[in-house]
């Protein structure tokens, strides 16, 4: 059976409600297949997901390819990789995407190898060639440069993509889907790993979205070593870190750090903006900021004229300043 052209989407359904990586890939899938003619489509392990199924539908998988089996109640990266694997064998999708988070990080790596096609990891942005082929973007090189690459024979074309990179479509409760139904191969590997249990443990750190003071780190800031700064201010001044989506693509911090469009909103009491220019896709998740110091060489940075004090300066020296006045201020 073929679906030669085909996007599927890999469902990460562990923490929905915080992680709508799924949801945002499927967008961006329901795009790329308005050029391509194929179908959506979702395919998702584990055991008890129909509420997944209906949320994937609900948000633009057209199809759902669905194992849902007791042994798969707690992920393992052999067998979901396997039957991974087997599906695609099976169906012949054109494309297969998968969220960049641990879980898709872990388990697109051993499918590409697995089918011998190729996988571009943490992708930026997904476009369709005049060829109908997939272009898939991501930073390279740090994050200087911007990659397009392309699957030219093996199929599918594979890549894992950011969370927050698209934007999720609206919830529509009324659209119909295909849900298809299989059963676990019989010959499903033996895990070499078994879970004995597991605990959530949440995490000790208050989190940007509720923090009083936030420092906020762009890519004025240089280099990832000299961002590092921002940490030890934060941690003096009982603060948390925030960046802007360059910072992020460049691995300087993780994306729970994204404020913006595509991360969080803050309202922090006081925020310290530190080289960063101030783009609207920013700035919209800062407006509820109590009050804003803004550190940049350029006076007519966007950031700069909504800030409430606004330095003209080198970010770094700014923050290495700060850091050894409370130091001095500590020690007497
Ligand atoms: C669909 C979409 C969604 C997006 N979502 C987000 C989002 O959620 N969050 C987000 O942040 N962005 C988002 N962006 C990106 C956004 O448009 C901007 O590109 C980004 O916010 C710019 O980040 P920046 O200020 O760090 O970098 P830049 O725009 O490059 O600005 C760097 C600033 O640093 C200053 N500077 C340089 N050197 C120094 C120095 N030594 N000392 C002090 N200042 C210095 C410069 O004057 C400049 O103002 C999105 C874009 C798109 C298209």
């Amino acid at each position: 059976m073929t679906t030669a052209t085909d996007i599927w989407v890999l469902g990460d359904y562990r923490n929905y409600f915080q992680s709508r990586v799924t949801l945002q890939i499927l967008a961006r899938a329901t795009h790329l297949a308005a050029s391509t003619g194929g179908k959506v489509c979702a395919v998702v392990f584990g055991h008890g997901m129909d509420e997944y199924v209906g949320e994937y539908i609900a948000h633009g998988a057209e199809k759902v390819y669905v194992v849902d089996d007791p042994a798969l109640k707690t992920y393992a990266v052999e067998t979901y990789s396997f039957l991974m694997t087997r599906l695609v064998e099976k169906f012949k999708p054109a494309t297969l995407l998968v969220g960049a988070t641990r879980f898709g990080q872990e388990i697109a790596p051993r499918v590409a190898k697995q089918l011998k096609t190729g996988l571009t990891a943490d992708c930026i942005d997904l476009e369709i060639d005049p060829k109908g082929r997939l272009v898939q973007i991501a930073p390279s090189f740090g994050g200087n440069l911007i990659a397009r690459i392309i699957t030219p024979h093996k199929r599918p074309q594979m890549a894992t993509i950011r969370p927050g990179t698209f934007q999720e479509l609206v919830h529509d409760g009324t659209a119909k889907g295909q849900i298809i139904r299989l059963a676990l191969p019989t010959d499903m590997p033996t895990e070499k790993i078994r879970c004995i249990s597991s605990e959530y443990k949440p995490s000790k750190a208050k989190g940007i979205e509720k923090a009083d003071i936030v420092i906020t780190g762009g890519r004025g800031m240089g280099s990832k070593g000299k961002f590092k700064k921002l940490f030890e201010l934060a941690a003096l001044m009982n603060g948390e870190v925030g960046a802007t989506r360059p910072v992020v693509y460049a691995n300087w911090i993780g994306h729970d750090a994204l404020v913006g469009q595509a991360g969080k909103a803050i309202k922090p009491k006081i925020l310290f903006a530190f080289g960063i220019s101030g783009a609207i896709q920013h700035t919209a998740a800062i407006a509820d900021a109590d009050f804003i110091v803004a550190i940049n060489k350029n006076p007519n940075a966007t950031m700069m004229r909504m800030a409430d004090v606004a330095i003209v300066a080198d970010a770094n020296q700014v923050c290495s300043g700060i850091i050894r006045a409370i130091k001095e201020n500590i020690r007497d």
